[in-house]
């Protein structure tokens, strides 16, 4: 069987380069005689694979020697919860409501200290980055989710909140583009987007702002995973050993810089095609698209002859080698995440089968 086109929004299709490295590297992993899955995390074969990954992440990312580098677990769910544990000072924090993950992270805020929501597009479907007013200087931080991956949004620009230290989840946009690092205070990805498979979250958050959480579960606390370099137990091993690979392809093909090119091309071309013909739509409003998640409609069609076709589409496109199509069940439609892994090859072959498609069914329209 051909491999497909995995447009999932997580976990992602990784490039076969690097699935092909850890396949020649599986039984015998540098003249080790093992598996890195095998591997005691504090065997000589396993410590340089672990340092090195920091040192990519440093390089590639552009972070400075004022932040630690974590890899943890419990993905970015969990951090909705470290977040307010590690950074409450004064007790109060801004959150911006921008999708399903930002309203998750602003909930759990909640448990912990007062969590304001400062800006929401919720009334708008979700389908545009709110404008953020000025923030106040008593908040602990404010939170936001860089790039919304089931409604399909990006911030633009990194907003401006003065003295208050910025936190965002940048999950689903990690290493799509570059990215000022210094303008934060901490950065939190699950892996499973745009960095191996699921299993690892990294954070990089800066050093001055890891104190220790007091009574709170250990786990729960940066200042114990930077102190024991995100060994004080045992680390996703393999997942990080995959990170590591991902990284250098990353490298490889051009760092960040390289990828957004490469992404900007890819999604160009998919909304072009979406504001272009009768048959799509792209619900998200320009100044707000994500380079990573693409959802789109069908046109001049509602209720259960639109849910049929699109059920049509995504069973459709799986035949075709297309698969994981389906829009969230929040979002409706159709969703196409189109991650560093998607080659340009992948994109066309989607519009070319969107081409099809909308042929064979137009008439089904009101069009
Ligand atoms: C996928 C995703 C999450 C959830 O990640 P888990 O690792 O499954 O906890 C959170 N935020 C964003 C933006 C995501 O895309």
């Amino acid at each position: 069987m051909n491999r497909v086109y995995n447009f999932s929004a997580g976990p992602s299709q990784l490039p076969e380069e690097v699935l092909a490295q850890a396949r020649d590297e599986m039984l015998n992993y540098n003249e080790s005689g093992q598996s890195v899955m095998e591997m005691s995390h504090r065997s000589r074969f396993y410590e340089p694979i672990i340092e090195e990954t920091e040192a990519l992440v440093r390089e590639l990312l552009g972070v400075s020697d004022d932040y630690y580098v974590l890899f943890l677990q419990g993905g970015a769910t969990l951090q909705f919860s470290c977040i307010p544990l590690n950074l409450k000072r004064r007790g109060k924090a801004a959150y911006v409501d921008t999708g399903v993950w930002a309203n998750k992270a602003w909930k759990e805020g909640g448990k912990f200290l007062q969590a304001d929501c400062v800006a929401s597009s919720a009334d708008e479907k979700y389908r545009r980055i709110p404008e953020i007013p000025e923030i106040q200087g008593d908040y602990d931080y404010l939170h936001i989710t860089m790039n919304n991956t089931i409604m399909g949004t990006k911030y633009s620009a990194i907003p401006c909140c003065g003295e208050v230290p910025l936190v965002a989840d940048i999950s689903s946009c990690i290493l799509s583009e570059p990215l000022d690092v210094s303008r934060f205070a901490l950065l939190y990805a699950g892996a499973q987007k745009n960095l191996a498979p699921a299993g690892v979250t990294l954070v990089v958050v800066k050093k001055d702002l890891c104190c220790g959480v007091g009574n709170a579960p250990l786990y729960l606390d940066y200042k114990i995973h930077a102190e024991s370099g995100s060994m004080y137990n045992t680390p996703p091993c393999y997942t990080i050993y995959m990170m590591n690979l991902v990284l250098k392809w990353i490298r490889s093909n051009g760092g960040a810089a390289a990828m957004e090119k490469r992404n900007k091309e890819k999604a160009d071309l998919l909304y072009n095609y979406l504001d272009s013909g009768d048959f799509f739509w792209a619900p998200v409003e320009k100044g707000s698209r994500s380079l990573m998640n693409v959802p789109f409609l069908i046109r001049n069609v509602e209720g259960d002859l639109e849910k049929e076709l699109n059920k049509k589409f995504v069973s459709e496109a799986e035949s075709h080698g297309l698969i994981n199509l389906a829009g969230h069940r929040l979002a409706g439609g159709m969703r196409a995440s189109i991650y560093n892994a998607m080659p340009l090859a992948g994109v066309e072959a989607l519009i070319r089968f969107m081409e099809d498609f909308a042929k064979e069914n137009r008439h089904k329209t009101r069009a």
